[in-house]
């Protein structure tokens, strides 16, 4: 299975790629670690991504495309993943189908997490990361808004978006998410 999530900051998405990691030992691809991890060892990356990630911003897409292209091209990079936080507007999409056709990877499912701003708020002030100061949250979730809607309906067209309900209980999100990433006949 290859599937994208797409959801706001503090949806849960980054929690059900942990528990889809750990319970089924799926792989998860978080553009959104990758990048921090970057930028903690000072990376070329790392230090090109840092003021746009301080900002609430997106970092630029040539950036985030190769960060992709590399982890999937590489020997031994697995057929099956689930990317989280990517790609987060259509150029990003365009350069993944792109990447997957030449991979001959398609993709099967994009799962949205929907969820109130008000409730992400919260969650996003309690979780209290340097990044997630109320104004950049607020900036994160506009960006987010903005481009997600062209996304979604990018997505829709071919029939792969499936919409679940984040504020729900992580263990309910999480029965919802595998049962939609899974085979239907094991
Ligand atoms: P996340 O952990 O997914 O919320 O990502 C944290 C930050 O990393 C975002 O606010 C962006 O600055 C950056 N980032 C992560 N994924 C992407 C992406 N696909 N495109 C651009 N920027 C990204």
């Amino acid at each position: 299975m290859r599937g994208v999530f797409i959801g706001p900051p503090g949806s849960g998405k980054g929690t059900q790629a942990s528990l889809l990691r750990e319970r089924l030992q799926l792989v998860t691809i978080g553009t959104g670690d990758i990048l921090r991890d970057a930028v903690h060892h000072g990376t070329a990356v790392g230090l090109k991504a840092k003021p746009f990630m301080e900002n609430g911003q997106l970092v630029p897409d040539v950036i985030v495309n190769e960060l992709v292209a590399e982890r999937l091209r590489q020997p031994g990079a697995p057929r099956d993943f689930i990317l989280d936080g990517y790609p987060r507007n259509v150029a990003q999409a365009r350069a993944l189908d792109s990447l997957l056709s030449e991979l001959g990877l398609p993709l099967q499912a994009v799962v949205v997490f929907k969820i109130d701003d008000a409730l992400v708020i919260r969650r996003l002030l309690a979780r209290q990361r340097t990044d997630d100061q109320e104004e950049t949250v607020r900036k994160r979730l506009a960006a987010y808004h903005e481009t997600t809607e062209e996304l979604v309906a990018y997505y829709r067209t071919r029939n792969l978006v499936h919409w679940i309900d984040a504020a729900a209980p992580i263990e309910h999100v999480y029965v919802r998410v595998a049962s939609l990433l899974l085979p239907k006949d094991v």
